[in-house]
């Protein structure tokens, strides 16, 4: 069993059918009433009638809220909708919000819970390798604004997460791939069994008891971190891995046109590029030097689309704070020392950071 610990909460990852979720709410101590499901449209096309069914069998009266799918969802108009939505229902403060979704619906589910009444319980159902192995856990939850991603929100832990494989079965390839980038960099930063796995087994990751295996040992590596550092005080950091770069090649490709997971794919061959010069103390060619060249075979094997050529490297560091020095200390990189072992670099060249960017950008295609 994983289990979160933070300062505010403790909970538990149930991998298992969605069909128990009204038994994991008693042993919650949640007593059957008013459920708010949130949820996307496609997502309640294919779960929602299951989970509302069972739901009532159990005595619960599930109350579904659903929203556009995708991060246009994840907005401040959509946010005040769901309010009203949730508020219309009647809840009282042990009226619990079931985020049904992906990271979109469990962000934005989340923060309607945080704030509503002033805190909702909440609970997570995953149904996104994304969000099973990264956003389900961990406790953020928020909306963007016009003026970025994730700038308002709140620190609030759901009262457990039940993310059930089965539900991974409907899952657009390219979703599952997007997911599969945020696995790849757990196992980069832990090493041990998951990466061994995913070399052995990345062709197998099609087939549903394998895939599920996977995204149960990167969800324990997230747990394990945030369970350490929930506030990103120190190894919280880390699961950033990758993100400095991927952020800003989606942010300067227009968010949508890559997915996360594809930016983050690239971004984490820049990283390690960008650790391999470091450690080796110059910038090394197309050639990574062992280990890098290991970890990097694995990253590449996400396999993300081309960087579109009207996206200029400039705009990709514009949007890194190459253009202007970030704090005193320079540029931060998460980068790695070898696999499993990450750390903050603090003060790096910046023709180092270029040279690791051009070569993820020729190695994406
Ligand atoms: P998403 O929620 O938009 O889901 C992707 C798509 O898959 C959607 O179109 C959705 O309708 C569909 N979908 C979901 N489950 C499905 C299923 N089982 N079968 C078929 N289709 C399904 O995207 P995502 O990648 O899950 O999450 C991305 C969001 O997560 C971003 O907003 C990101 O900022 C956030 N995030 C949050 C954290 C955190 O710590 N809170 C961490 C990482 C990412
Ligand atoms: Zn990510």
């Amino acid at each position: 069993m994983i289990t979160v610990t933070h300062a505010t909460g403790r909970y538990v990852l149930h991998a298992a059918a969605l069909a128990g979720a009204p038994q994991r709410l008693r042993e919650a101590g949640l007593a059957p009433g008013l459920a708010l499901v949130v949820t996307d449209a496609t997502v309640a096309g294919l779960y929602l009638d299951a989970l509302a069914a069972a739901l009532r069998a159990d005595g619960w009266q599930p109350v579904p809220v659903v929203v556009a799918p995708g991060e246009g969802s994840k907005s401040l108009e959509t946010f005040a909708a769901v309010c009203d939505a949730v508020l219309a229902a009647g809840p009282d403060r042990g009226t619990p919000v079931l985020a049904l979704g992906g990271g979109v619906v469990g962000d934005l589910g989340g923060f309607v819970a945080a704030t509503v009444l002033r805190g909702l319980p909440l609970v997570h159902l995953p149904t996104t390798v994304l969000a099973q192995v990264d956003s389900s856990i961990g406790g953020k939850t928020g909306v963007n604004t016009g003026r970025g991603k994730n700038l308002v929100g709140a620190f609030y832990p759901p009262r457990f997460v039940l993310s059930d494989p089965a539900a991974l079965a409907t899952l657009p390839e390219r979703e599952v791939r997007t997911g599969l980038a945020e696995v790849v960099k757990h196992a980069l930063l832990v090493g041990g069994g998951l990466f061994g796995t995913l070399e052995r087994d990345w062709e197998r990751l099609g087939e549903a008891d394998v895939l599920a295996a996977v995204v149960r040992e990167a969800a324990a590596v997230k747990a394990r971190v945030v369970s350490e550092d929930e506030r990103e005080a120190g190894a919280r950091a880390f699961l950033n891995l990758g993100h400095t770069f991927g952020h800003a090649l989606e942010a300067a490709a227009g968010y949508g046109t890559l997915t996360h997971g594809e930016a983050v794919a690239v971004g984490l061959r820049a990283a390690l590029h960008l650790s391999a010069s470091l450690a080796s103390g110059a910038t090394v060619g197309d050639t990574l030097p062992a280990p890098f060249d290991r970890m990097d075979a694995l990253a590449a094997r996400l396999d993300p689309p081309p960087v579109p050529a009207i996206v200029p490297d400039e705009a990709v560091f514009a949007a890194m704070g190459l253009d202007k020095k970030r704090d005193r200390s320079g540029l931060r990189f998460v980068v790695l020392d070898g696999l499993g072992a990450p750390r903050l670099a603090t003060s790096v060249p910046e023709a180092l950071v270029r040279a690791a960017w051009a070569y993820a950008r020729r190695a994406a295609g």
